[in-house]
């Protein structure tokens, strides 16, 4: 680390929130654990900053002409569980963070029907910036775009993943099936589980897999509990 560029105050900031992941609200007294557990945290932090700077002047793909500004989570904060969508919706565009709006309240309800809340997940997309008039992100987008995300993991480090709707299993798995046949089952992706299930969205143009999430909920539930 170039001590000769720390600035103290980003330092502190980032000690804070280091010590309220790992759940501390006294500051521990060994000066090893300072030193050992957190400059990594910090350099992990610096190299989240570096990741978001690079989002947020992307131009890889032509969805960069259309957007207001790329829609991603803005603090690194270690979380135990990540939630990841599809492509920013209108609100996500605007506001420039994931599940704005109505589709955020509506997941955060979802949550809560397990007992977690939304600001217990670090929150992403699969596609950072939305689509024009209405249309799904193309094959060239996603895979354009899919990197930033496998980086955020990789920093992440989740211990589950619950990924909602069409777009992540073209991701994730070598041979993507259709959502239906893979909602709910565990899958793994590096050191994390993940459970598919349906987007929120898509719930209220068909009422009846509101159970079936419910259902892939409780299984994501059920997997945290024993990690
Ligand atoms: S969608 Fe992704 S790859 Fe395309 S411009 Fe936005 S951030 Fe870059």
């Amino acid at each position: 680390m170039d001590h000769e560029k720390i600035n103290p105050l980003y330092e502190i900031k980032k000690y804070f929130q280091y010590l309220s992941v790992l759940d501390y609200t006294l500051l521990p007294r060994h000066r090893e654990f300072l030193l050992d557990s957190f400059v990594p945290f910090l350099e992990k932090g610096k190299d989240f900053d570096t990741l978001l700077e690079e989002i947020s002047r992307c131009s890889k793909c032509s969805l960069s002409r259309t957007r207001k500004q790329p829609v991603i989570e803005k603090e690194f904060h270690s979380q135990k569980l990540m939630v990841i969508g599809e492509f920013p919706s209108r609100d996500d565009d605007f506001y420039g963070h994931p599940f704005s709006g109505s589709t955020g309240e509506m997941l955060q309800k979802m949550l809560l029907s397990i007992g977690l809340k939304l600001k217990d997940f670090y929150p992403s997309l699969v596609v950072k910036c939305k689509p024009p008039a209405g249309r799904l992100p193309e094959e060239e987008e996603l895979n354009t775009c899919k990197n930033y995300l496998f980086r955020e993991i990789t920093l992440i480090k989740p211990k589950m993943i619950l990924a909602l709707g069409n777009l992540p299993p073209k991701i994730f798995l070598n041979k993507p099936e259709p959502i239906s046949t893979i909602r709910g089952r565990p899958f793994k992706f590096r050191e994390s589980v993940i459970i598919f299930t349906y987007h929120p969205n898509y719930m209220l143009k068909n009422p009846a897999v509101k159970r079936l999430i419910w259902e892939d909920l409780k299984t994501f539930r059920k997997y945290y509990e024993s990690t």
